[in-house]
């Protein structure tokens, strides 16, 4: 392209250069042909000038000689006079010839005026022969005379043929030669014109490249290279014109679950093709005034012009939502895609385009956090954005002043029903909010560096409540969900076992809970560290499994003793026979690994009958037991099943 550029920029100069040389030559030719005129009519003045005096000449030696002949067929003193008065009257004339004529015609003065003089001193000895009355020198003067008059004449008559035939000649050659100044101006001049013609093509075709040039670039700073949809800036500018019509307009933000793991786990390649077939299924379900934009990353945006109520926004977020969230097969691998979407409508909550963006923020923190899906703006969630900047330095400070608390929740054999264990999940007693869940903070904790201090507090809190059980006789082995920092930290097995140690934890009291996500990073220290933590004695158990992409690799290659099939699975155990078939596929990968199973989320007495058919060894759910303090647990268990 650049190429072509260049190449039409020399073209437009050569044109140029080549129209400024045709008007040069033009103007050129105009100053030669005048000038050439001008001195033609000086030529022809000039000749015109020694034309008329040799005429004078002629005409002077006429009337010379008609007075001799006046004065000699009279024979009297009165022709004398005139005669004598006449005599030499072309002397002048032949002078200025000399002096002022061209080459030829000062010679033929000359020579003129020598014959002349011969002719003059004739005519006066005639008279003087008169005077005398000597008439034989009288009539040989006479007949000298005339014959000197008659070749005088002649001569000057020849002269003023030659100076006419001269004078036709200068003009022949002046039109000869304005005829081809004439003929070569007509040529320069259609050149000029063709180049003038082409200048202006390439002018047009100059300015249009620019135009197209500048569309360009305005399309790609408006627009996602990746995608081809809009991008933050022409979103804000969407969405200024939307809310300037002063029609309802609605904003739809989505932030798509579990992209790191893709990324990370099937490549960039594919992550790229993932963010690619969202754009594709955003654009198609959206209608042809709305404009999806993606705002970077795995975030994603719906201007949505002309939404009357809340409901309609609703209604559009759940059908773009459902056209969005169904599996994707991305050069052979199969994903599934899922999102939290926030919705946020103008004029009223939102009155402005940057509330329309904050609140839309706000609820999708909201569906991601409660995992709703689709969220409406809520003003009683917001505030959260402000408590979200300040949340790590309040979490940290909780951390240090003991605001963290430890609830337990049982896992029981699926067999008999007896606690095999129990989960420690943290809590936060939040001093203006109340008791906080750990979906509530535990982001803030990974965001901020505090996972590491919150798994302390939670381990040295299950570990003394395990001593404390096993004093009042209980047999409680604790579980503890392990932060994705620690499997990075090569100093946590050690911890673990001074802490272990501290509480005279024996081999299988403590399990670890990690999650598929965690190991993804980096497989290898992931692995090293689990195998030192399972040579201390502790028990390692992949949590939430089924809800990451890397399944079934790291079942065999991971050091593992217990495998926790994820509640969606449960749930779906009983609506549908391909759910029970699932979660039994599940279990026998896992046992044909050597792992224990335990099923989460068991809400129904139903689901534990089919649980023992399929063989799970554990289970835990609200239909047990909800998780609660520990002395609850220490009451629950002691009662009688
Ligand atoms: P998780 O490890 O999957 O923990 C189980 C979660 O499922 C708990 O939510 C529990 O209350 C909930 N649950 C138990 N039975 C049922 C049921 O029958 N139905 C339903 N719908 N839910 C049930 P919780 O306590 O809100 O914890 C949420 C998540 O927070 C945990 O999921 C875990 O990933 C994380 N978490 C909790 N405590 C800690 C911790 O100390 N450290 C770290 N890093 N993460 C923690
Ligand atoms: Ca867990
Ligand atoms: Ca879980």
């Amino acid at each position: 392209m650049r190429a072509g550029w260049m190449r039409r920029r020399a073209v437009a100069r050569t044109a140029i250069a080549a129209l400024a040389a045709g008007l040069t030559l033009l103007a050129a030719l105009a100053v030669f042909s005048a000038r050439n005129t001008a001195q033609a009519i000086t030529g022809i003045a000039g000749a015109e000038q020694v034309t008329q005096q040799w005429g004078q000449v002629y005409l002077r030696i006429g009337i010379e000689y008609e007075q001799l002949v006046d004065f000699v067929r009279a024979d009297s003193e009165v022709g004398r006079g005139p005669l004598i008065s006449s005599i030499g009257s072309a002397e002048e004339n032949l002078r200025w010839l000399n002096a002022n004529g061209g080459p030829s015609d000062s010679f033929q003065a000359q020579t003129l005026q020598n014959t002349y003089g011969g002719y003059s001193y004739t005519l006066r000895d005639l008279v003087d022969a008169q005077a005398e009355g000597d008439r034989a020198r009288m009539e040989d003067d006479a007949k000298k005379a005339a014959l000197s008059a008659s070749a005088l004449r002649k001569q000057a008559s020849v002269n003023i043929a030659r100076n006419n035939l001269e004078t036709s000649g200068l003009l022949l050659e002046t039109q000869l030669d304005n005829r081809r100044v004439l003929l070569a101006v007509e040529i320069i001049s259609v050149i000029d014109l063709l180049l003038v013609v082409f200048c202006a093509l390439v002018l047009v075709a100059y300015q249009r490249s620019t135009e197209r040039q500048a569309r360009e670039s305005r399309y790609q700073a408006m627009h996602d290279s990746l995608t081809g949809v809009a991008n933050r800036s022409l979103l804000v500018e969407r969405l200024d014109q939307a809310v300037a019509t002063g029609g309802g307009t609605g904003l739809l933000l989505l932030d798509l679950d579990h992209f790191k793991e893709v990324n990370d786990t099937l490549g960039h390649l594919v992550g790229d093709r993932l963010i690619q077939e969202v754009a594709a299924r955003l654009t198609e379900s959206a209608r042809a005034d709305d404009t999806v934009a993606r705002l970077g990353g795995d975030e994603f945006a719906v201007v949505l012009p002309d939404i009357g109520t809340t409901d309609d926004l609703m209604r559009v977020g759940r059908r773009i939502l459902d056209a969005l969230c169904r599996p994707a097969d991305l050069d052979g691998f199969v994903v599934d895609v899922s999102a939290s979407m926030g919705a946020a409508l103008y004029p009223a909550p939102s009155d402005s385009t940057t509330d329309l963006m904050r609140h839309a923020d706000v609820a999708m923190y909201t569906a991601k956090r409660g995992r709703l899906g689709v969220a409406l703006y809520d003003p009683k969630h917001d505030g959260n954005t402000t408590e979200k900047l300040t949340a790590g330095a309040e979490l940290r400070n909780a951390i240090e002043h003991g605001e963290l608390e430890v609830h337990y929740q049982p896992k029981v054999r699926v067999s008999d029903r007896t606690p095999s264990g129990v989960e420690a999940l943290v809590r936060w007693r939040h001093p203006a909010r109340g008791l906080l869940g750990p979906d509530a903070f535990i982001p803030v904790a990974e965001q901020n560096g505090l996972i590491r201090p919150l798994t302390d507090v939670v381990l040295t809190a299950a570990l003394e409540q395990l001593r404390t059980w096993r004093t009042a006789g209980l047999t409680l082995p604790v579980a503890v969900n392990a932060g994705a920092d620690c499997l990075h930290d090569a100093g946590f097995p050690a911890h673990v076992r001074a802490l272990m140690d501290r509480y005279d934890a024996g081999p299988g009291e403590l399990t670890i809970e990690i999650t598929e996500s965690m190991v993804i990073t980096d497989p290898e220290r992931a692995a090293t560290i689990l195998a030192e933590l399972r040579a201390i004695g502790v028990r390692v158990s992949i949590d939430d499994f089924g809800t990451g992409y890397s399944s079934m690799s790291y079942l065999q290659q991971m050091p593992l003793d217990e495998l926790k099939i994820d509640r969606r699975f449960t749930a779906r155990i009983e609506q549908e026979g391909s759910g029970r078939a699932i979660v039994a596929a599940i279990a026998d990968l896992a046992h044909a690994c050597g792992l224990h199973v335990v099923v989460e989320g068991v809400e129904h007495e139903e689901t534990v009958a089919i649980l023992d058919e399929i063989g799970c060894e554990a289970a835990q759910g609200y239909l047990f037991c909800r998780p609660m303090p520990a002395d609850e647990i220490t009451a629950w268990a002691l009662a009688p099943v």
